[in-house]
């Protein structure tokens, strides 16, 4: 099968046969990958080399980032970046600064997408005092009518506007800034660059979902404070969750460590521990029993990412994958629309639509028969996705042109 799921989605063809290989008795231990506990040494040199290779391969300082395999997938993330934010000395010294002025810092969003959207939507059900710095939902007319002649509009996300359109507030009122760098389900891709030519990065500490394309290109990890993401797409299965961390936003704010005189604030979130980053630099990477499964996974997904060019390898395949399909459905503009805007079409998800909607079911339902899997758009938007994630090869996405030709050659004459 060529399965190119949004995720949980295909894995390297070599790590499955490696974990194939190891599962039932891993390195002569007599027991199964699954159940090495993981307070064994076993899984200790897994999660260590794990964090290792994953430090090498997005070049994470040693000094000043932390790492942690944590639980609660993307949406974990939402409420996670926004409890251990609100509590930590570097956000509540900030505070206290406007707090004379009757002043609250505000929880900026970008929203570029669904997803970031949700975690917009979760700091406010948390009571956050949540800010949309730029929301980039707007509609598109299809340049071809329905049956009944009316134009046909697509609602959805498709470009970035121009900074001086933002609402952005003075540095020193933002509380940290949160942006999504891929939107999975919209095909939205942007960079570090869109935010850091509207905000300065050593003033408002700034927070990225990059759970559908960390490992696909390079990323300054120096500009960020928190970078997490879900496993499941371009690294493992399902089940762990990636946090790198400044160092200094692991530092709890409490009475002690206020300047004297300094404005009593209201008291911070609670935070459960299952989310909360202090507690799992506090107690050691293993507070609790993590997804050993999905770990173990991780660190052949890194050997490898590693044995394959590494970060600039990735990236170059991604560039090519993605291309060889957005030329496909550029060089047929009669036949299809891909509504989000050349700079910043995802190199993850290639999302299109045919003109005649009919077709895109037909589309879906007749790749089956060529074992080519899970080229649906998301439930929410309908079209196509054809998710190209790292494991993805070249080869794959030639096959799936090989059958997109066919296919309109058959329903577009
Ligand atoms: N963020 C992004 C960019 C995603 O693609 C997803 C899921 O696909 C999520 C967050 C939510 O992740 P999870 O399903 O792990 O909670």
């Amino acid at each position: 099968a060529v399965n190119f799921s949004a995720g949980p989605s295909m894995m390297p063809y070599p790590v499955l046969l490696k974990a194939r290989d190891e599962f039932l008795d891993y390195q002569d231990s007599g027991m199964s990958v699954i159940e090495l506990s993981h307070r064994s040494k076993l899984f200790g040199d897994v999660i260590t080399g794990a964090e290792q290779k994953l430090r090498k391969l997005l070049n994470i300082p040693s000094e000043g980032y932390s790492v942690f395999f944590m639980h609660g997938g993307g949406t974990g993330g939402f409420a996670a970046t926004y409890l251990n934010l609100m509590s930590s000395k570097v956000v509540r010294d900030k505070q206290r600064k406007i707090h004379n002025q009757g002043k609250t810092l505000k929880c900026g969003y970008v929203v570029s997408g669904i997803w970031s959207k949700s975690a917009y939507e979760e700091c406010v059900d948390l009571g956050g005092n949540a800010h949309v710095v730029v929301n980039c939902e707007s509609t598109v007319e299809l340049d071809n009518a329905s049956d009944a002649g009316v134009p046909q509009i697509k609602k959805g996300y498709f470009d970035l506007p121009p900074t001086e359109k933002w609402d952005l507030p003075p540095s020193d009122e933002l509380a940290y800034i949160y942006y999504c760098d891929n939107e999975t389900i919209g095909g939205f891709e942007m960079n570090v660059d869109s935010i850091t030519s509207a905000v300065d990065t050593n003033e408002v500490v700034l927070v990225c979902d990059v759970s559908s394309n960390i490992l696909t290109r390079k990323f300054d990890v120096s500009k960020f404070g928190i970078i997490y993401g879900g496993v499941q797409k371009n690294i493992g299965p399902s089940g762990a969750t990636v946090v790198i961390i400044r160092n200094d936003l692991l530092v709890r704010d409490s009475p002690e460590n206020q300047p004297a005189g300094s404005p009593t604030l209201p008291p911070p979130p609670g935070i459960p521990s299952v989310l909360s980053y202090y507690y799992f630099s506090s107690k050691g990477p293993m507070p609790h029993t993590p997804s050993t499964f999905s770990i173990y996974i991780c660190n052949l997904v890194f050997d490898y990412i590693l044995e394959n060019g590494g970060i600039d390898g990735m990236e170059q395949l991604s560039e090519k994958k993605s291309s060889l399909i957005y030329d496909f459905v550029d060089s047929n503009p009669s036949i299809f629309f891909a509504p989000v805007c050349k700079r910043y079409r995802s190199r993850m998800n290639v999302v299109f639509n045919f003109k005649n909607q009919a077709l895109d079911t037909l589309f879906v339902n007749e790749a089956k028969s060529y074992n080519i899997f899970e080229i649906n758009g998301h439930r929410s938007v309908g079209g196509i996705r054809v998710s190209v994630y790292n494991a993805v090869t070249v080869d794959d996405v030639l096959y799936f042109l090989e059958f997109a030709k066919k296919f309109i050659a058959k329903h577009c004459k």
